[in-house]
């Protein structure tokens, strides 16, 4: 079906069409030149369509050709899509970018997976077997991973399997196999499927409760604020508060399997940043680049905002494909506020009727909507895959009271909000320990973090106190409270993520040394004469900070706990 083109609006084109299209359908509006440019229909009203063009609309004219299609905007899938940086629309950005230059020439779409690449197939099933969608026909190694061939997950009913090729290497576009349905009709499969980007893709026998922690070998994150398997959280923060840090320093030691970030950057700078240094990161399980594991959905201000609102989706269904294999995936979105000015930009093109900070009145709903693609699912076989969803949300001046942070406090499991005042201080992760919060249950028993964060907050006051009163006004109890609130807070819940040892920290090891720090606070508030318990607090914050979470059978180990222990007994003395 075809159209024409009414009226352009920077990106937003009005289009007369013979008959009622379809909503959420892709277009392609034809330049005079021939190029096709991908779009999709925003609005339908009548015989007129409003689309949204993904690209730049410069040379588009009134009377231009409108091609329709009954398609909804989706991605490819098979195997191929590790390692790779896609822009919002799934074209591979370095090749693309080879083919056109450097400045992206609209009307470019090259296909995600590679085709002339062959992929070795073993087969999972025989001529015979009964096959529902998603069910596994076969595998090929990618990566560290097995990556399932399926069946595709838009197909209804049951299926035989009629004829399925041998063991060896084939094309991802090649017949793998002929499934029957159960009207006898033959349908050919092949390594690769469609699925639309703003549809969640979830083929399971049902949603499970997240509950098993995710271990980010962040400590203050995994210890304080946990986040869990296929739970959501959000990182807002201003300005090179650490967002970004923190998100690659997840990426790489978090215990998952498929890392898939979205970039959505303020300016290209950061998004070059981004696809600088992701491929550096190297992977602590493999020893070889993170980016094997790793899929880059990437794109800037500077890309036509269509594509922008539509890359969040792109990468989201990704991770919901390797989810969908039984593997624990972690998407990172950075940033959404970025998503959701792009939203904002097109609702405004719309002329709908705009809600707070002119954002359109369903920025809620999206948010939402968007975080409910996380999850734990429980597939057919058995298998349970996982989908965890982390966003940082960049507030203009650091200001939490703004809708898209707003938006996603109540949707997400975990907060994890970065202060200024500690990231000017270079207290990293500049994560601020009391207004974060995590609904999760991760490694240290809820109980236990009650007392940290009641430690943390009264050492708060005590240090808010001494900049009135300064220290000699402070009472030797006072000023003990607040070391043992600073050993805290300088030996566990501060990590330098570019420090080999210190960066990561396993679960066991939180365990211990945060169990081994709650002692050391309780016997400290329990002393009746501080001054001896305030210089133990002074020398076993500098055998922490001298061990370093480093290995349990050093010198500085020992030295550390035979301090601990030494003061712990004290506390029988005293009594
Ligand atoms: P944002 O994404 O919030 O704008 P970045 O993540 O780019 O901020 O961080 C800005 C800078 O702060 C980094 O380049 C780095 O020097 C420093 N930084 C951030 N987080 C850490 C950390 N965990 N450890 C050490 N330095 C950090
Ligand atoms: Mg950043």
């Amino acid at each position: 079906m075809t159209g024409k083109i009414a009226a352009v609006y920077g990106s937003l084109v009005i289009a007369e069409t013979g008959d009622r299209v379809v909503q959420n359908s892709v277009g392609y509006c034809v330049r005079s030149d021939g190029v096709r440019l991908l779009s999709e229909v925003v609005r339908v009203r009548g015989q007129r369509a409003d689309l949204q063009v993904f690209e730049d609309t410069r040379g588009l004219k009134v009377g231009n050709a409108v091609e329709f299609t009954t398609e909804m905007l989706s991605v490819d899938l098979g195997p191929g899509l590790l390692g790779q940086v896609f822009d919002g629309l799934q074209n591979p950005l370095p090749q693309l970018a080879e083919k056109t230059g450097f400045f992206l020439e609209p009307g470019q779409y090259l296909p995600a997976l590679p085709v002339d690449r062959s992929w070795s197939f073993t087969p999972a099933v025989k001529p015979g077997d009964i096959v529902v969608a998603g069910s596994t026909l076969g595998t090929v190694p990618e990566g560290i991973f097995t990556h399932q061939i399926m069946v595709p997950f838009g197909w209804q009913g049951t299926f035989t399997v009629e004829r399925i090729v041998a063991d060896g290497g084939y094309a991802i576009d090649r017949e793998i196999a002929v499934l029957k349905d159960m009207n006898g009709q033959e349908r050919p499969v092949t390594m690769q499927q469609r699925w639309p980007v703003k549809v969640p893709l979830n083929v399971s026998r049902r949603r499970l409760m997240p509950t098993e922690p995710l271990v980010t070998r962040v400590r203050i994150i995994d210890s304080m604020f946990p986040i869990v398997r296929g739970g959501t959280y959000c990182i807002p923060g201003p300005f090179g508060a650490g967002k970004t840090v923190l998100q690659q320093i997840t990426s790489r030691n978090a215990e998952i399997d498929v890392v898939i970030v979205a970039a959505c950057g303020e300016r290209a700078g950061e998004v070059v940043d981004t696809l600088r240094e992701f491929p550096e990161l190297t992977d602590p399980r493999t020893g070889k680049s993170l980016m094997d594991r790793t899929i880059i959905i990437c794109n800037t201000s500077a890309m036509p905002v269509a594509a922008r609102e539509a890359s969040v989706y792109t990468a989201a269904t990704l991770a919901e494909y390797y989810r969908q294999m039984g593997l624990h995936v972690l998407m990172l979105a950075d940033s959404t506020s970025r998503w959701a000015q792009a939203m904002r930009e097109l609702s405004g093109r719309l002329e709908e009727i705009p809600g707070e900070e002119a954002f359109p009145a369903y920025l809620e709903s999206r948010i939402a909507a968007f975080y409910e693609r996380a999850g734990a699912i429980e597939l057919r076989d058995g298998r349970v895959g996982t989908l965890t969803i982390g966003g940082t949300v960049s507030p203009a001046g650091g200001n939490f009271e703004e809708p898209v942070t707003q938006g996603t406090l109540k949707v997400v499991g975990a907060f994890h909000g970065l202060s200024r005042a500690r990231s000017d201080a270079r207290r990293y992760p500049a994560i601020d320990p009391l207004d974060s919060w995590s609904k999760y249950t991760g490694i240290i028993a809820p109980a236990k973090v009650r007392k940290t964060r009641f430690l943390l907050s009264r050492g708060n006051e005590i240090r808010q106190m001494m900049t009135v009163v300064g220290e000699e006004g402070t009472s030797t109890d006072d000023f003990t409270d607040a070391l043992l609130a600073d050993l805290f807070d300088n030996c566990f819940l501060q990590q330098n993520a570019f420090d080999e040892v210190d960066g990561a920290t396993p679960a066991e090891r939180q365990v211990f040394a945060f169990d081994k720090m709650l002692e050391v606070v309780e016997v400290g508030y329990d002393f009746a004469d501080k001054t001896e318990a305030r210089a133990a607090v002074v020398r076993i914050s500098d055998l922490f900070r001298n061990w370093n979470y480093a290995a349990t059978d050093s010198e500085e180990y020992r030295r550390l706990l035979s301090e601990i222990d030494r003061f712990i007994a004290t506390r029988g003395r005293e009594a």
